[in-house]
């Protein structure tokens, strides 16, 4: 989203505070945070279905038996980009979490995602979560949970060094600068549990590798892995 475009969204939010977070309309009476239309024809990538879908794919030969999914296309310039950037950036933390509510509705109904022990939120380092004053996967997390109705830690999984940005990097420099940046702090807490870890975006997927195997080393039962959008 250009620079102009991105600005003069934030001033029609700030006149009219009353839109469609993903494509700007007004919004009518019962609507909240999203319009109708796009509640029904969001970019929907229908992953819990297909265990052979993208982002298992990617995540193939990476990690362990990958059982991921996203819940969006991710298109640049497109209402999901608009949607990700309000909730990373604008505080919108209440649109990640009913985003993340109705993507469990997904999950409960795919044989894949059953018995869900413990969701853990990929985790920003410190430094970064106290300037933006939320992590953004966490409230995303936070409406699985309680669809779910299963907890939700951020304590045992943690990052310990901060990264340099990822954008201008390929897949291989990616994963170098991902690699031990993330640790698991009480092992025993995650043996033998089926852990959901839930991000905003998989791009490259090596944040998703980086946190992946951290966990697999504390012989957990199972890993699945969500995503709200998935950039391919
Ligand atoms: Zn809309």
């Amino acid at each position: 989203m250009s620079f102009i475009r991105r600005w003069i969204t934030a001033l029609v939010r700030l006149l009219f505070p009353n839109i469609c977070l993903a494509c700007n309309t007004e919004l009518y009476a019962g609507e909240h945070l999203l319009c109708s239309r796009c509640r029904y024809s969001l970019p929907y990538t229908d992953h819990h279905l297909f265990i052979d879908n993208k982002v298992n794919r990617q995540l193939w030969g990476r990690i362990p038996s990958p059982n991921a999914m996203a819940f969006l296309h991710f298109r640049k310039g497109g209402r999901v980009q608009q949607i990700m950037h309000q909730i990373k950036y604008h505080h919108q933390t209440v649109l990640g979490a009913m985003l993340g509510s109705m993507a469990a509705e997904k999950l409960a109904a795919s044989s894949q995602y059953q018995d869900i022990d413990l969701i853990i939120p990929v985790p920003l380092h410190w430094k970064r979560l106290r300037t933006r004053g939320y992590n953004q996967s966490e409230c995303i997390a936070q409406g699985i949970a309680a669809y779910l109705q299963a907890p939700l830690n951020t304590n045992h999984l943690i990052r310990h060094s901060a990264t340099s940005s990822q954008t201008r990097k390929n897949r291989y420099q990616r994963y170098e600068n991902m690699k031990s940046v993330f640790a698991v702090c009480d092992e025993t807490a995650l043996k033998d549990k089926h852990i959901l870890l839930v991000d905003d975006v998989i791009t490259t997927g090596a944040t998703i590798e980086a946190c992946a195997l951290e966990l697999h080393r504390c012989g957990i039962r199972k890993l699945s892995i969500f995503a709200l959008a998935f950039a391919d």
